[in-house]
């Protein structure tokens, strides 16, 4: 057997993710790995939580990049904000409003679950009725934009209803970072957590996390460690804070960390508003096309996320095969449903640097003659 280098095929990514990576980025990926611990990878590290304050608008001095992807930042969220003892209310309106249940479930923690329809937001009632049921919760976590259904919850009164009943929040922006609006400290966020490979268009593995000082008192107070030693943000912090002087926890992914950074210096120089409204200008472009191919989108207009775009599958159309000839024929991918979806909806992701005009144009183009000839 013999082996030589893998060359990937130049593909545009529109799926849910990951999305395109710009050529500024890869490149920024390719310079020399210096040691984890040199101190000019510090000053850089530095700059990167910088740098995530801005992108979540939080003062939170405890904003970093986890090195793991967006289920990892997920997981530390609840294994070091949640234990036992903890009632939890989980509103799921999709799959990964579910994998929080599960993460709940595994800590052993008291779980009430709001369940909302697939394809629409959170309601705001429902949490509110689950709140005043559970008047001892201590916890509320939702999904911010839905991945899975292209859903977009109203996370700033979500949140003003948690603290109206005294619960932790612990929110999900793994899609919503850099795309759509999204303001930690005035929305009273206290744990959040993204991806790398969504809107903010760097390569996948990296997790932004941020902890209001609420959050990290109640970390503190804990009388039980957290189970997992690797999440244990007490033991992260050591090695992302201090004034120049680190202590090795992990190696952290250098190159991944130049490719972070690189993606959040171009967001912080097209300026965090102006690329929510990129986003929004996007998506009502290809919003226009896809009506007029005749594909409607699952979620109501006020609910969608500009940067996921999901449509209902025509009965005769064959999902696979219209999503290989757009692979095939034009180095196009788009996203399979997921979950309840799952054969019934494509999702087409508008994140980051993928959230451009010729992608839209592109897109259209290809479906149409998908549509036409398979
Ligand atoms: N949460 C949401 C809303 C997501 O869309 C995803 C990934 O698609 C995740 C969590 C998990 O992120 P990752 O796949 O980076 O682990």
């Amino acid at each position: 057997m013999s082996y030589s280098s893998f060359i990937p095929p130049q593909r545009t990514l529109m799926g849910p993710g990951p999305s395109d990576v710009s050529a500024r980025v890869l490149s920024a990926l390719a310079r020399p790995t210096i040691g984890h611990l040199d101190p000019q990878f510090i000053t850089m590290m530095d700059e990167v939580k910088g740098l995530l304050q801005y992108a979540f608008q939080t003062q939170n001095e405890y904003t970093i990049a986890l090195s793991a992807p967006g289920s990892a930042g997920m997981e530390a969220c609840f294994v070091n904000l949640v234990s036992a003892e903890d009632k939890v209310v989980v509103c799921r309106n999709g799959v990964f409003g579910a994998r929080m249940i599960e993460n709940v479930q595994r800590i052993g923690a008291e779980l009430v679950v709001v369940d909302g329809e697939w394809g629409r937001a959170v309601d705001p009632q429902q949490l509110e009725d689950a709140l005043k049921q559970h008047s001892d919760a201590t916890v509320v976590a939702f999904v911010h934009a839905e991945t899975s259904t292209g859903a977009k919850s109203d996370a700033k009164t979500l949140c003003q209803i948690a603290q109206q009943y005294d619960c932790l929040t612990i929110v999900d922006a793994v899609t919503s970072l850099g795309g759509i609006e999204l303001k930690v400290d005035e929305w009273g966020i206290d744990a959040i957590y993204s991806g790398s490979q969504k809107c903010l268009s760097c390569v996948p593995g990296i997790s932004p996390i941020s902890f209001s000082d609420k959050a990290i008192d109640k970390l503190k107070a804990r009388n039980v460690p957290v189970q997992s030693w690797f999440l244990d943000q007490s033991l992260v912090m050591g090695y992302w804070s201090g004034d120049g002087k680190r202590a090795y926890h992990h190696t952290a992914p250098v190159n991944s960390l130049y490719a972070l950074h690189e993606s959040l210096v171009m967001l912080h120089q097209e300026g965090l508003e102006n690329s929510w409204r990129r986003h929004q200008r996007m998506h009502d472009l290809l919003a226009t096309g896809l009506e007029a191919l005749d594909l409607h989108f699952i979620v109501p207009a006020a609910e969608r996320l500009p940067q996921l775009n999901a449509v209902t599958i025509p009965e005769q159309f064959d999902d696979a095969k219209i999503r290989s000839y757009l692979l095939n024929e034009f180095n196009l991918e788009i996203g399979a449903g997921l979950g309840q979806f799952a054969g019934k909806a494509w999702r087409i992701g508008l994140m980051g640097y993928a959230a451009r005009k010729e992608n839209v144009a592109l897109c259209l183009t290809a479906l149409q003659e998908a549509m036409q000839n398979t």
